[in-house]
């Protein structure tokens, strides 16, 4: 009788190793379909702008040569695409580095007051068609991270907050602090998203109104690109909206010591 409990205790130690076995794989089979998936899309969408270069290419050749001005049209249509292509494999690539172990950032000692100074000033200077408030409460946000890249999250949410709303719908971008946390909010007036969109536009590739937002020129990442990068820096990044209010709020981690 002895030896049947052994063979019980046996039997079920094997049962939960069976399960955990199980159990990872299904977690990695998960994590190739996603890996699988995000392949597929980055082909597609590479493709996209491939097929038109190839298309301004054929329409180039067949220009009569004494149509310098036609010739001229296709040429910078090639560049915009190939522009476009570029932008995705930045993008693309920094993905794929921050989803690997080591994530590619350059920390250093920054002030989020300043980054975002000069994120509004590039603003202001490219979207000139959008009436745009810069609200800072603390003088000073010291944190440690890559100021490029900081600057990248808040240029991906004000470029969002221009491209997706109508010419004329106003922007912020306000900065306060919370205890331990710089806070970031870019604000924007426009038509909001839908409560059932708000957990996909993170997606990589996800894109509301395909139509509509392809013709943007975005690349269908800049939100992801956000995420990642936000949590690559230890903070998080949220979203509110409702028809004619959406508040992209950023949460960093302030310098040890400050309040
Ligand atoms: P995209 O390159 O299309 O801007 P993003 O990842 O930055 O890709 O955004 C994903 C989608 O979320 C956009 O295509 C758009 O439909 C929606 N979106 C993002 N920001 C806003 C905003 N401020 N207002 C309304 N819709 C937005």
């Amino acid at each position: 009788e002895g030896g049947g409990i052994e063979v019980e205790e046996l039997r079920s130690a094997f049962n939960v190793m069976i399960d955990h076995i199980e159990q990872s794989l299904v977690a990695r089979s998960a994590a190739e379909q996603r890996l699988r998936q995000f392949v597929a899309d980055a082909s597609h969408e590479l493709r996209t702008p491939l097929t038109s270069i190839r298309g301004y290419a054929d329409l180039f050749a067949y220009a009569a040569a004494n149509e310098p001005a036609e010739r001229e049209r296709h040429l910078g249509r090639m560049r915009e695409e190939a522009g476009r292509m570029s932008l995705l494999l930045d993008d693309l690539l920094l993905l794929a580095r921050l989803d690997g172990a080591e994530a590619p950032l350059r920390p250093e000692p920054v002030d989020l007051v300043e980054i975002a100074v000069a994120a509004a000033d590039g603003f202001q200077a490219a979207r000139s068609d959008h009436p745009f408030t810069l609200e800072v409460e603390p003088s000073s946000l010291p944190l440690v991270g890559d100021p490029m890249r900081l600057r990248q999250v808040l240029d991906n949410l004000l470029t969002n907050a221009a491209v997706h709303t109508d010419p004329g719908t106003p922007v912020t971008l306000r900065l306060r602090a919370e205890p331990g946390w710089a806070v970031a909010e870019i604000a924007d007036g426009g038509p909001g998203i839908s409560p059932e969109n708000q957990a996909k536009v993170f997606d990589r590739f996800y894109r509301v109104d395909d139509s509509r937002t392809r013709g943007s020129g975005g690349t269908g990442l800049g939100l992801s690109v956000v995420h990642s990068l936000v949590t690559a820096h230890g903070g998080a990044v949220s979203l509110q909206s409702q028809p004619g209010a959406t508040v992209f709020t950023v949460r960093l981690p302030l310098s040890a010591g400050q309040v």
